[in-house]
């Protein structure tokens, strides 16, 4: 029987397309997925050291895997991502029954990594830089008509409460004849939506051309692939979205009327202090464009709570800004210090008991403005794709809206993820719409599998 391995993914959507790699080379290499991890052969931890909750999630379950290894001598144990990469001595020395630990940079290298541990004992190798651009690499893609496009690693700025450019480097962009003949790839497999990632896509191909990003273009090469209905991409940061990008989300009918622009806070001061490159009234100029250029454009962001030095009246002033801004959703976050970032040294952290508070008023804006932009969408027809089952109520579909937004909705009879369809929006709430069926608009296609990203 082959071996299995399972994988347990922890963070942002890079971690998530890492893992598909980690995937495709285990794959690639005899392996068969499973996700019964008690059952597995290799197990896989793939981390994320953005937020505190992380650390603990990974320890937590090295925790449980030291139990199944006294069982099970045999089981591998592999840590990877940016926690490994960053906390690296750490990790063997908290959980010394780890097999391999290997960072963000020689994904590549896993299977390799294993054979020498199953050999030598515990191996751990980090690389400073990449020795190979990921899309190299082998991928098991979760979905059948979604895929998660690299276009860019790394990040150029210095947000003072991110850890991210210390562990992934500088910004490298891939060349957008790669990406696109990936997105070819794809679509010729089924694939119908794509979603380009990068830590800062808005400023995707700067360090190809040493003069001016290449985002808008490559938005509008992606979005002519035939084949591919829907283009998404993440996270842009607000100081680099350009004219060109909003002119091109608008005249790509593919690129989905959906904008992450992350906010962090509406303070200036605080913006400041977090060196974020924008002030509250250039971001919501910028938002203003997007919206007059895009019609019927969600906007999402991310929201910090508790920035070391945030004041009360720094605090009124982001209510306000996410107030003007009317969010379709937004992940808040209490601020986190992360050791090794620029914030996590200043002695002025705001007490737990002021962030809690700040927190909950902060939800109250933002559930407010969710709830009264989903209202405005209950009577009409929308397009989702479906994804599956509920995960609530397994008798109704869960789809998402080009806006992406999450739809659950009942069908007389069941439709396979990658669906197309019409659903009347009957109800809304701050986190999903309700609807009901109208009509099937198209059927996935044939899936074949794609072993081997293009380079
Ligand atoms: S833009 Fe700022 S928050 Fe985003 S990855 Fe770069 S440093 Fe981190």
């Amino acid at each position: 029987m082959a071996r299995r391995y399972a994988i347990r993914t922890f963070g942002c959507q890079m971690n998530v397309h890492d893992s598909e790699r980690l995937a495709g080379l285990l794959e690639a290499d005899g392996l068969e997925p499973t996700d019964d991890v008690g059952g597995a052969d290799v197990v896989v931890l793939n981390t994320c050291c953005i937020r505190e909750n992380a650390d603990d999630k990974l320890y937590g379950a090295l925790g449980h895997l030291k139990a199944l290894k006294a069982a099970r001598p045999g089981l591998q144990v592999v840590v990877g991502g940016c926690l490994a990469q960053k906390d690296r001595e750490l990790v063997q020395r908290r959980a010394p029954h780890v097999d391999v630990v290997l960072g963000t940079h020689n994904v590549g290298a896993a299977v390799n990594l294993l054979r020498r541990a199953a050999v030598e004992g515990p191996v751990m190798e980090i690389l400073e830089e990449s020795d190979t651009f990921p899309s190299a690499l082998p991928v098991r893609r979760d979905l059948a008509w979604s895929a998660w496009v690299t276009i860019q690693i790394g990040c150029d700025n210095a947000c003072a409460f991110c850890i991210v450019p210390s562990v992934r480097g500088r910004e490298i962009s891939r060349s957008p004849e790669e990406v696109v003949t990936e997105v070819e790839a794809l679509a010729a497999a089924g694939t119908v939506e794509v979603t380009l990632l990068g830590q800062n896509v808005n400023s995707y191909g700067r360090d190809l051309t040493r003069r001016r990003p290449l985002f808008a273009e490559l938005l509008r090469r992606v979005g002519a692939v035939e084949g591919i209905r829907r283009v998404r991409y993440t996270s842009p940061h607000p100081k680099d979205l350009r004219p060109e990008t909003i002119a091109a989300m608008a005249q790509t009918p593919s690129v989905c009327e959906h904008l992450h622009l992350p906010l962090q806070s509406g303070s200036d001061r605080t913006l400041a202090a977090m060196h974020r490159g924008y002030t509250a009234e250039r971001y919501l100029a910028r938002l203003a464009a997007a919206r007059a250029a895009v019609p019927d454009l969600a906007v999402t962001t991310d929201l910090i709570v508790g920035f070391p030095g945030e004041t009360d009246d720094d605090f009124e002033r982001t209510l306000e800004v996410v107030a003007e801004a009317g969010y379709d959703s937004a992940y808040t976050f209490v601020f986190s210090p992360r050791p090794g970032t620029e914030a996590a040294l200043r002695t002025d952290q705001v007490p737990g008991d002021v962030v809690a508070e700040r927190f909950a008023r902060l939800r109250v804006v933002v559930e407010r403005s969710a709830l009264a932009r989903h209202q405005a969408r209950v009577g009409r027809e929308e397009e989702v794709v479906v994804e599956g089952p509920s995960k609530k109520d397994p008798a109704v579909l869960s789809g998402r809206t080009r806006q992406n937004k999450l739809v659950h909705f009942a069908a007389a009879e069941p439709l396979a993820a990658g669906t197309f369809a019409r659903v009347r929006i009957t109800a809304a709430a701050p986190h999903h719409l309700g609807g009901e069926l109208v009509e099937v608009t198209d059927r996935p296609r044939h899936r074949v599998r794609i072993p081997v990203a293009s380079a």
